[in-house]
């Protein structure tokens, strides 16, 4: 998608510092954080939002869950939340789907 900003954030159009990457999916820091960490976890495959999802996208999407847990480990997080905004009314701003981790721990 060539008007996508995380299409380009994940094809190193626009730099940004990957905190993880794998074949599948990338992880970076929120731009404006509103946690102590705030990290996005972002799939490389463009899919509009979990509204978007197709059956074929349920190992991806475990794979992204899976992920946030190997990085709160890393990052020694003792708890944080996993959030997906779904929709403009929901507050989703980048339509690109992408889960937010979030902890007061840092
Ligand atoms: P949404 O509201 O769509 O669930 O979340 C989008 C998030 O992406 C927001 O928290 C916003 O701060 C973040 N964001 C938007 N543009 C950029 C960017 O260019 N770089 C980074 N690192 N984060 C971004
Ligand atoms: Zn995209």
């Amino acid at each position: 998608m060539s008007d996508c900003i995380f299409c380009k954030i994940i094809a190193k159009q626009i730099p940004s510092e990957f905190i993880y990457e794998d074949d599948k999916c990338v992880a970076f820091k929120d731009i404006n954080p509103k946690a102590k960490t705030h990290l996005l976890l972002v799939p490389r495959k463009h899919i509009a939002s979990v509204a978007h999802m197709d059956n074929e996208d349920l190992a991806l999407m475990g794979h992204l869950i899976y992920t946030a847990k190997l990085l709160g480990e890393k990052n020694n997080l003792p708890h944080y939340n996993l959030q997906f905004n779904v929709g403009k009314g929901a507050g989703q701003e980048v339509f690109h789907v992408h889960m937010h981790l979030m902890s007061s721990a840092s």
